[in-house]
């Protein structure tokens, strides 16, 4: 009775990982391209690959761990033929390939590490659709408040008189004979076989006899359509909104592509977002600040609100008013509305006021400048 994992030269409770690197130095030795002509190599390289088949599909796997080969003889959708081998050649240069062809998506690939080429990842002519891209200007209001707003974009979709099928009708639709409809065939390239993509059909596993008039046989048309793009309340400048499938239409089955919208907020006289909170700088006078005021300000969300300035407020203090920003974008909350005091030094003061400023500095102590009393203070210290 063959085991398995003797085949491979690994034992029974070998990882996925473990298995296919057994796999991969059987394959290697007993290729025939590196043994051609050699009946006991093809016979190996056909129960490795027969040993791998089974070992690397976790369903067959656990039905053979439990029950032996047996247990996967017949019954088992085209799967090896157990112990009595493996049907043919072609059979396991498919695993073989299937385990190390595919180049891309993070798969081990001996073509890559030996040989510098990729075998043609595309392998069917499923085709995603590209994605588009697209500016959006808006306004801070509409930024705050969210908009739906139309837009016009062109892309390709799916031909409406063939609906994509590329034929004029059902019958115009023939099986590719030189892949018999899977769309990829099988080459020798010297040292070893590789998949591709058929050349005939490429890759559709199909021919299309009668081609579609209005699409001109390419299942795609251009379409020129309005779109409702909706904005969330709270998007700020720079951010994308991605709309699924709003880009061109796939090929072959494949998924359509997605539409970038990428949005520019216009900056607003008085206000300035800062992530999901709102600054607004506020100038008040020194007599303001010294005396303490109340003023009136406009939310981000067009309402008002009052903001009450203490006597004695220090320039650049910053007064938060609780939730009043902006919405956030994922919906989880507000921000705050941040009014950032600046005290402007008057100018272009007449006789009068300068005199009453004397005056006014006359009467001035040190206890209403704690801040610059003790910068002074530190001052003396240095200078002894
Ligand atoms: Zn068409
Ligand atoms: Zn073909």
């Amino acid at each position: 009775m063959t085991d398995y994992y003797d085949t491979l030269g690994t034992s029974k409770g070998a990882s996925q990982d473990e298995i296919k690197k057994a796999y991969r130095k059987q394959a290697l030795k007993y290729h025939p391209d590196k043994n051609p002509g050699d009946k006991e190599s093809e016979q190996k390289f056909k129960e490795i690959s027969e040993a791998y088949g089974v070992l690397s599909d976790d369903q067959k796997k656990a039905m053979y761990d439990q029950h032996g080969p047996d247990a996967l003889k017949g019954g088992m959708g085209g799967g090896p033929a157990g112990a009595g081998g493996f049907s043919s050649m072609e059979e396991a240069l498919h695993t073989f390939m299937n385990a190390f062809g595919g180049g891309g998506g993070g798969r081990e690939s001996i073509f890559d590490s030996f040989f510098g080429f990729n075998a043609d990842p595309s392998s069917s002519g499923m085709r995603p659709g590209t994605s588009k891209r697209m500016n959006l200007t808006i306004s801070f209001e509409e930024a705050i408040r969210g908009i739906e707003k139309e837009a016009s974009i062109t892309t390709y979709a799916n031909c409406t008189t063939c609906n994509g099928s590329r034929a004029a009708s059902p019958s115009g639709i023939k099986a590719c004979s030189q892949c018999g409809g899977a769309g990829q065939v099988h080459q020798t390239r010297g040292f070893f076989s590789m998949t591709t993509v058929c050349p005939s059909c490429q890759g559709q596993g199909q021919i299309i006899t009668d081609p579609c008039k209005s699409c001109r046989g390419t299942g795609r048309e251009k379409k020129k359509q309005n779109i409702q793009i909706k904005i969330p309340p709270g998007v700020d400048n720079g951010m994308r909104l991605r709309m699924a499938g709003y880009g061109d239409a796939g090929e072959g089955g494949g998924l359509a592509g997605d539409l970038y919208v990428y949005i520019t907020v216009r900056p607003h006289e008085i206000f300035e977002r800062e992530g999901d909170d709102v600054v607004i700088e506020l100038p008040i006078t020194f007599s303001e600040a010294a005396l303490g005021c109340k003023k009136e300000l406009p939310t981000p969300s067009g309402g008002k609100v009052r903001i009450n300035i203490p006597e004695g407020t220090q320039n650049a203090k910053v007064f938060s008013i609780r939730s009043e920003g902006a919405p956030n974008v994922h919906g989880s909350g507000k921000g705050d509305l941040l009014v950032q005091v600046t005290i402007e030094t008057p100018v272009g003061l007449d006789d009068k006021q300068k005199e009453l400023l004397k005056q006014f500095a006359k009467l001035e102590g040190s206890h209403n400048s704690p801040r610059r009393r003790t910068f002074f203070d530190k001052l003396k210290g240095m200078f002894k």
